[in-house]
């Protein structure tokens, strides 16, 4: 199987002025890209060429001699999800299932925001913020690098990419801020209701 860059969800303008044109040609046009060329690289012509994406992430989840190929897939898989987990419009308090979820399992929209924000802010070094399903709990939590809630039986509702190049031409050093304007103004609570499980 031959990996492609997935169309974006949207132009690369209409995040701005919270994530800039600049950064999404970066992020997604270099970034996401390099994750493709590598992981195409890494399995062409090798007995894994005709998986998908996810049989590669988990068959090569925890083999020392697959951390390439999981890196590679992984990134690109966490990043189509990132781009889908935002919209020009979006952030503040969630409606529809998910809205029902968040009071259930942390109290308010404001207690799950600020402990999502924490979980981001205290990933040291790379990495990503989620919220994920796991049975029929909501659960916070925060990976370095690649990985990916897929290889923990976690489903993956929300993210945000906490690598410095995600946030660094817009907010350089500034985590705190990048995240909050995540949540504040880009969150796409459509597309975290239809990541639900029944
Ligand atoms: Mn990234």
């Amino acid at each position: 199987m031959t990996f492609t860059l997935p169309t974006l969800p949207y132009e690369k303008n209409a995040l701005a002025p919270h994530i800039s044109e600049q950064t999404l040609e970066f992020h997604y046009g270099k970034h996401h890209q390099t994750y493709v060329t590598n992981l195409n690289n890494l399995v062409q012509g090798s007995a894994n060429e005709s998986k998908t994406l996810e049989e590669l992430i988990c068959l090569s989840s925890g083999k020392p001699d697959m951390v390439g190929v999981f890196n590679n897939a992984a990134q690109v898989w966490n990043h189509t999800f990132f781009w889908n987990c935002m919209s020009p419009n979006g952030g503040g308090s969630p409606t529809g299932k998910i809205a029902e979820m968040i009071n259930a399992s942390f109290g308010n929209y404001e207690k799950f925001a600020a402990d999502f924000k924490q979980a981001a802010l205290t990933q040291f070094g790379s990495g990503w913020a989620w919220l994920v399903q796991e049975c029929d709990d909501l659960k916070i939590i925060k990976t370095a690098n690649a990985d990916l809630p897929m290889v923990h039986n976690q489903n993956a509702l929300l993210t945000c990419d906490v690598w410095e190049h995600a946030y660094y031409l817009d907010y350089q050093n500034r985590r705190a801020d990048f995240v909050q304007v995540f949540l504040d103004h880009l969150v796409n609570w459509d597309f975290v209701n239809k990541r639900l499980e029944n």
